[in-house]
C-alpha cells in the first residue's frame, strides 16, 4: 500500500511579473520520504519551493499540504501544517541570538533542557555561540542552526534549498549527516541541488526540472547514468525517460530477476527504493 502524500504539486504555474518560472510542475513526496530536485541555474527549483511553501502564489494548479489545499495561506499558516521551508542561506532570524532562534522553534514554549541538550550535542558548535546573534554566524553555522531548528520543530516536511551550496565538504558531510537523523524520525525532505551526487545518495525519487518544466521524474539510480542525467539536465524529457527505461531494461536482461522482483527493484539495486509501490513519487 502505497503512503499518504505529504506534498502535493498539480500542474503548478507560476513565475515573476509576467515571466513564467514554472509551467505544469508536478511533484508529489510521501510521508517519510527523501526527494531530490535537481536542475541547473534558473531551471526554477527555488522557486517550486517557494511555491510548495506558501512564499509565492500559483497563478494555476494548486499545492496540497497533507490533502489542504495552501492557496491563501501565508507561509506562516503553511508552517503550521508541518511544513519547515529552509530557503538558501537562510531559515533563520538574524537579529536573535542562537538560544532565541532555538527556542521560538518551540512554537512559543521554552526548549526542554533534554531536548537541547541532545541538539548541542548535535551541532557542538550551536552551544558554542549560543549568545552569539544568528547574523552573525558564518553560512555553515547558520544552516547548522536552520537545520537544528528543523529537528525541534519535527515537522512533516522539510524543504531545503541548496544545502550545501557554499559550505566547506566537512559542514556538507554534517549537513547531510543531520538530514538523515531527520529522515530517519521519519520527516519527509524535498532536498533541491543544483550537484546531483549527494541529494541523490540520500533521496528515493528524483526531479530534474529544466526551464521551468519537470524534464525527469523517477529513480535516483537511473540518473547515474550520465547520458540520462545531461539528456533531463538539457531539458530533453523524452530523450532522458526512454535511456533511463532503455538502461532498466537492460539491468532486468541481465539481473534476470526471479519471482516477486520488480523492475523497480532491479533499477534501484534491491536498495532503498526496492519494496516501494511504483507509483509513489510520481504524478
Ligand atoms: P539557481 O540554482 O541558480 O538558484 P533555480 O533552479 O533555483 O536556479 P529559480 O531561482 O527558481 O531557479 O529561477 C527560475 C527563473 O525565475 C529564472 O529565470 C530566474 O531568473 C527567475 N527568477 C527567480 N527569482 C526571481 C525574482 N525574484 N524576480 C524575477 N525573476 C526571478
Amino acid at each position: 500500500m502505497s503512503r499518504p502524500i505529504v506534498l502535493q504539486i498539480d500542474r503548478v504555474r507560476t513565475g515573476y511579473g509576467k515571466i513564467p518560472a514554472l509551467t505544469d510542475v508536478s511533484l508529489r513526496v510521501p510521508e517519510g520520504a527523501v526527494v531530490a530536485v535537481l536542475g541547473s541555474n534558473g531551471a526554477g527549483k527555488s522557486t517550486l519551493l517557494r511555491v510548495a511553501s506558501g512564499a509565492m502564489p500559483c497563478w494555476a494548479g494548486r499545492v496540497l499540504v497533507n490533502g489542504k489545499d495552501i492557496r491563501g495561506k501565508s507561509g506562516w499558516k503553511v508552517a503550521r501544517e508541518g511544513v519547515c521551508y529552509i530557503p538558501e542561506g537562510g531559515g533563520v532570524f538574524q537579529e536573535l541570538s542562537v538560544a532565541d532562534n532555538l527556542d521560538l522553534a518551540q512554537r512559543g514554549g521554552r526548549v526542554s533542557p533534554a531536548a537541547l541538550r541532545e541538539l548541542y550535542e548535535l551541532f557542538p558548535i550551536l552551544g558554542k555561540r549560543r549568545d552569539q546573534s544568528a547574523g552573525s554566524l558564518s553560512g555553515g553555522e547558520k544552516r547548522m542552526l536552520a537545520l537544528g531548528r528543523a529537528v525541534l520543530l519535527r515537522p512533516k516536511i522539510v524543504m531545503l534549498d541548496e544545502p550545501s551550496l557554499g559550505l566547506a565538504p566537512i559542514v556538507v558531510d554534517q549537513v547531510f549527516e543531520t538530514l538523515r537523523v531527520l529522515h530517519a524520525e521519519g520527516t519527509a525532505l524535498l532536498v533541491v541541488e543544483q550537484f546531483a551526487a549527494r541529494a541523490l545518495e540520500l533521496a528515493d525519487f528524483a526531479w530534474v526540472l529544466a526551464k521551468g518544466r519537470v524534464a525527469f521524474r523517477g529513480w535516483p539510480t537511473q540518473l547515474e547514468d550520465p547520458s540520462v542525467l545531461e539528456a533531463a539536465y538539457l531539458g530533453k524529457a523524452r530523450a532522458a525517460r526512454d535511456l533511463a527505461e532503455a538502461a532498466t531494461s537492460a539491468a532486468d536482461a541481465t539481473a534476470a530477476p526471479g519471482p516477486g522482483i520488480t523492475r523497480h527493484s532491479v533499477a534501484a539495486g534491491g536498495g532503498v527504493a526496492a519494496h516501494r509501490n511504483s507509483s509513489e513519487g510520481t504524478d
